[in-house]
């Protein structure tokens, strides 16, 4: 082992391994301590799965989740923490529903950071994973993610803050995920052009289009890109685990894994927050990070 811990902080199960899951998987293989944090249950996801969405898996949707999370875990190669809150739901329709009492995104900043806090001052890491300020897509427990971390790294350290939440632990970086770029999804439209094939990801590929001219491609944000080709598989592994959530025929397979190795072998991140020094661009999230072991060996 390393001594080097990387705490990844996710709003649902599955969006440990849709974003930021080979990075994690990588660090966890070469002797890391790697812990995935998920805020709430899932409870509300609705299946997205065809071929999953029977009466039987609906009725005991909360169980299946959990069932399906630890099964991604494994593949990851990493262990994995629940917060226990409950999932808000996406709401939609005009105007916008209110979210259901007691979910996520309604409960109170001091409860969840307090909460997250005690899990940081246990576990210890040197960098936490999360989400932009825009949550990376808007569901309300993804930007509540943001927010709730954002609040746990500040507090984590200062012995004012939560007394009764664990001994203090101060962790020195923090990143937002930044998988869903236009510039990887043009990269293989390109590839698809050049050999001549229809686009498997058109759709996305428009999304992301529009995005990205509305609010720049979040390319222009990322400090930080992690080589994980290596571990897609195990990354793809633990997406079909989540078998109600990710649909084996959509997006996330439709590119051939030797094309993504090839054309963009990296995951990639913003470093948002830094108590060491580190020079930009970075391949490495613990860059600047001094190996513990040796720093203890030192003292
Ligand atoms: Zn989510």
């Amino acid at each position: 082992m390393t001594g080097l811990r990387l705490m990844a902080v996710h709003a649902h199960p599955d969006d440990e391994s849709s974003k930021g899951a080979a990075t994690t998987a990588k660090y966890a293989a070469e002797g890391n301590d790697v812990l995935v944090v998920t805020l709430t249950g899932g409870e509300r996801g609705s299946i997205l799965n065809p071929a999953m969405d029977t009466a039987g898996v609906l009725d005991r949707i909360e169980e299946v989740r959990r069932e399906e999370m630890a099964e991604a875990a494994r593949a990851l190669g990493v262990r994995q923490q629940w917060l226990g809150f409950v999932d808000s739901g996406l709401p939609e329709g005009d105007p916008l529903p209110p979210l259901p009492e007691g979910s996520f995104a309604l409960v109170p900043l001091e409860e969840s950071t307090e909460a997250l806090v005690r899990v940081v001052r246990e576990f210890k890491p040197h960098v936490i994973t999360t989400y932009d300020e825009n949550g990376g897509y808007p569901h309300p427990d993804h930007i509540m993610c943001h927010t709730v971390s954002m609040a746990a790294y500040e507090a984590a350290g200062d012995p004012d803050r939560f007394p009764d939440a664990g001994a203090p632990w101060t962790p020195l970086k923090l990143y937002y995920d930044h998988g869903f770029s236009l510039s990887r999804v043009e990269i293989f439209a390109q590839e698809y052009e050049r050999i001549g094939e229809p686009f498997p990801m058109q759709e996305w590929l428009d999304r992301s289009r529009k995005r990205a001219a509305e609010h720049g491609d979040i390319m222009g944000r990322v400090t930080t890109q992690v080589d994980c080709a290596k571990y897609f598989p195990q990354r793809d592994e633990a997406l079909r685990a989540h078998a109600t959530q990710i649909d084996p025929n959509g997006a996330f397979f439709a590119i051939p894994m030797e094309m993504q190795q090839r054309l963009w072998p990296t995951e990639e991140f913003e470093l948002a927050k830094t108590r060491v020094r580190t020079e930009l661009p970075e391949t490495d999230l613990f860059a600047g990070i001094e190996d513990p072991q040796i720093e203890v060996a030192d003292r």
